[in-house]
């Protein structure tokens, strides 16, 4: 879950949350889980509309 990378913390210190697209490689990263559901939204609605309406 975690990823550590020189130095660069994701997820363990502070209240970070990831999301990564289901259906291309775009990936998010927000500490609040409504903001980046917000923004998985907005990036299915842009660029996976057919995927958006199914929902
Ligand atoms: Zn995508």
């Amino acid at each position: 879950m975690n990823t550590n990378r020189n130095g660069a913390y994701v997820g363990s210190a502070t209240d970070v949350v990831e999301r990564s697209c289901d259906h291309c490689d775009w990936h998010a990263v927000d500490d609040s889980y409504p903001a980046l559901i917000k923004r998985y939204q907005n990036h299915l609605r842009a660029d996976h509309p057919r995927v958006w309406l199914r929902r």
